[in-house]
């Protein structure tokens, strides 16, 4: 493992959500970009036809969350849906007898992204403008439908950018701990 792998593999990970969701959603997205400027990692999704589209602005974020912080964090949709069975059972007769975990799951998402809009980048968060938990729902439906092609754009951009001659001399560089 290089020091920077996981911070490559946030990024790929990042666009290839933008890519995928942006796909489905016909938005005719690009397949993801990666740059080094020599001390930090970039990545972009170039879109064929503009217009906000909430969720594929969302689907970056999202979906670092769901392939990258909640595996990490041991989270995931069955601890959703043993969290929404508890509340169920608390309250049997009221409004949270139907909830299910694939909306405390949402609203687990919904709470990360609310945390972390400072850290969001301009185009996401102008593009994601006042999104609701809808556009959240959506993202997260897309993103655990379509994983393994995100895995896989992700993966296939990191190898992309790796294998080029001038990345390869930077991070070469980088790792010897000289100025990039
Ligand atoms: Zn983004």
């Amino acid at each position: 493992m290089k020091p920077y792998d996981a911070v490559l593999w946030r990024i790929c990970i990042h666009e290839a959500g933008h890519s995928v969701v942006g796909n489905v959603l016909g938005t005719g997205a690009h397949s993801p970009e990666i740059f080094f400027d020599g001390q930090f990692f970039h990545g972009r999704v170039r879109r064929y036809t503009e217009g906000q589209n909430r969720a594929v602005s969302l689907s970056g974020e999202i979906a670092e969350l769901m392939l990258i912080d909640f595996p990490a964090e041991h989270y995931g949709i069955d601890d959703a849906e043993q969290s929404a069975a508890n509340v169920r059972k608390m309250f049997p007769n009221g409004r949270y007898s139907k909830r299910q975990g694939l909306t405390e799951y949402v609203g687990v998402v919904m709470d990360r992204l609310i945390d972390g809009l400072n850290g969001m980048s301009d185009a996401d968060r102008s593009g994601s403008d006042n999104f609701s938990i809808r556009d959240v729902k959506k993202a997260v439906r897309l993103i655990m439908k379509h994983e393994a092609e995100i895995r896989f754009e992700a993966d296939y951009a990191r190898k992309k950018f790796l294998s080029e001659p001038t990345v390869r001399r930077a991070l070469k560089r980088l790792e010897s701990g000289g100025k990039a």
